[in-house]
């Protein structure tokens, strides 16, 4: 049996487990392709933000370097007028300065009233030959650099065709206040957490979130105008590292609730494929046995009426005996078929029960006054005791007959060798009625009480299995009939001091 099921679990293992977890670890890798795919997705898309904003500055240093940009000489009085609109519009610029690149001569200069800040270096002779090659193919490209905390862009008015050059000094917290926040808060849209902070000093300038909001796991950006400064986007809920990692992290709960149902399944087919192959060693058993009862009788039916059918029978008290005998092994045989006949109608659910109100007071004893000449027989001395009045109980006559008969069978077969003793009583518990039939015989060990209610289950220890004959399918049959009854059977025993059966009946209300 242990090699049969190693092979059926080796088979079962290849046909289900192994593509199973193939699909599986198969699912999981995909998953985590998915992943890495969504979040390379969303880290550009972030990325394109980051750009946007920086695309964003670059137009506001566009526009004003556009105003400025013009063919009047800087000291001219529409210039002037232009210089002053520039600064009152624009808090952040500090100071506006034209000069001359080559001979670094200034042309004209403004500073916004009580503010101190002042120009740093002019642009090195190199960067202003780069402005200006960019200028000749039409580009006005915008030059950043430091003047202590504040950032001086320098560019070549195309008015001017790389002649004259204009320096505005700005400071930076305001341009972010003034210029870029509103900007910001409208491309977070209250999805994105988007922040700009001083790398050197770490100062926070701006952030689109609440207060105390967690400012790590940010994609980052350096500004294009704003040297210093970075900018910094991450989901404003949930990092997309967050979100993946939770969803991760529900996928293999659920792979693993997969896996272990998988293996539940597994051990349930081995289990029950267990149950089968000892139900069919049972079952070949069932067989031999029941022949075996069978063929007694039949052999002294046929041994005493052929005695008979020769008139070798001398007495007619002989001739009584072997008739009796007769009698007897032909009942005997009628139950072993009865028996058999009963069984496999329960198994097909065929067997037809008449409920009826019965007092168990008056259908017990009856039922074993019936029996009387088998315990005689048996050599038994059988007893009955009621502790309850009245025992009604909604029943079927023949089951409760069946399964009395059954159990005293066993009594007398599994009794003692000398002395037999069987006492029937009739308890009332709580909701129910117990029908107890106790005896003096060998008794049952509790490793096999939890198995003598299985079909085609026989003690098989010592000898007792070939000494009394059986089928192992009466205690079944009582079970089975018991809980058509609504009720149930059940085994008190200690080896060697006897066993009581007891049935119990729900009452009748
Ligand atoms: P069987 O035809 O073998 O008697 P049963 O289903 O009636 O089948 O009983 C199953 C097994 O339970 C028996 O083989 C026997 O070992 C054990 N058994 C049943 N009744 C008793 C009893 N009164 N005393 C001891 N053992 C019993």
């Amino acid at each position: 049996m242990v090699r049969t099921l190693a092979k059926i679990s080796l088979v079962l293992l290849l046909i289900v487990a192994l593509p199973m977890s193939f699909y599986l670890m198969r699912e999981y890798s995909a998953l985590t392709k998915n992943e890495q795919m969504v979040e390379r997705v969303f880290s550009t898309q972030l990325e394109s933000i980051l750009f946007s904003v920086n695309q964003y500055s670059e137009n506001v240093l566009g526009q004003w370097s556009q105003t400025l940009d013009h063919p009047l000489p800087p000291d001219d009085e529409m210039m002037h007028s232009l210089v002053e609109n520039l600064l009152q519009n624009n808090p952040a610029i500090l100071g506006i300065r034209f000069f001359e690149p080559d001979s670094q001569l200034v042309l004209a200069e403004f500073h916004r009233e009580n503010h101190g800040g002042s120009f740093g270096d002019f642009p090195e002779a190199k960067q202003i030959a780069a402005m200006r090659d960019f200028l000749a193919n039409n580009y006005q490209r915008l030059n950043a650099s430091h003047s202590g905390e504040l950032v001086q862009y320098c560019f070549l008015p195309k008015n001017k065709s790389g002649r004259e050059a204009c320096q505005l000094l700005v400071e930076p917290g305001t341009f972010i206040a003034q210029n870029l926040r509103a900007q910001v808060q409208q491309i977070s849209q209250e999805i994105f957490y988007i922040q700009i902070r001083n790398k050197q000093t770490g100062q926070l300038m701006m952030h689109t979130g609440e207060a105390g909001e967690p400012t790590d796991s940010l994609q980052t950006a350096g500004m294009w105008y704003l040297p210093d400064y970075e900018l910094g986007i991450r989901l404003k809920t949930k990092t997309i590292y967050e979100l993946a990692t939770e969803r991760t992290r529900r996928d293999n709960y659920l792979i693993l609730g997969m896996s272990l149902l998988v293996v539940l399944g597994f051990l349930f087919v081995l289990v029950n494929i267990r149950k089968e192959i000892k139900l069919a060693a049972l079952k070949s058993e069932f067989v031999s046995n029941v022949s075996h009862e069978i063929r007694t009788p039949l052999a002294l039916i046929s041994m005493y009426a052929e005695t008979l059918l020769l008139k070798r029978v001398k007495t007619e008290q002989k001739k009584e005996e072997y008739l009796l005998t007769i009698q007897q092994e032909s009942i005997r045989l009628t139950d072993i078929v009865n028996r058999i006949l009963n069984f496999s109608r329960l198994e097909k659910n065929r067997l037809a029960y008449t409920f009826e109100t019965v007092d168990l007071n008056k259908l017990v004893p009856h039922i074993l006054t019936s029996l009387q000449a088998h315990l005689h027989s048996g050599q038994v001395d059988c007893r009955f005791s009621s502790h309850t009045e009245p025992a009604t109980v909604l029943a079927d006559t023949e089951a409760v007959k069946d399964m009395l008969v059954n159990l005293i069978d066993n009594a007398i077969k599994y009794g003692a060798d000398h002395d037999k003793k069987i006492e029937v009583r009739l308890l009332r518990k709580s909701k129910q009625i117990w029908v107890e039939v106790e005896d003096n015989g060998i008794g049952i060990s509790a490793k096999n009480q939890r198995y003598v209610f299985d079909q085609f289950y026989r003690v098989t220890e010592g000898d007792l299995a070939h000494k009394a004959k059986g089928s192992g399918l009466g205690l079944n049959l009582v079970k089975r009939m018991m809980k058509a009854h609504g009720g149930s059977v059940a085994v008190r025993s200690k080896p060697g001091e006897g066993s009581t059966f007891i049935l119990k009946f729900p009452m009748k209300k």
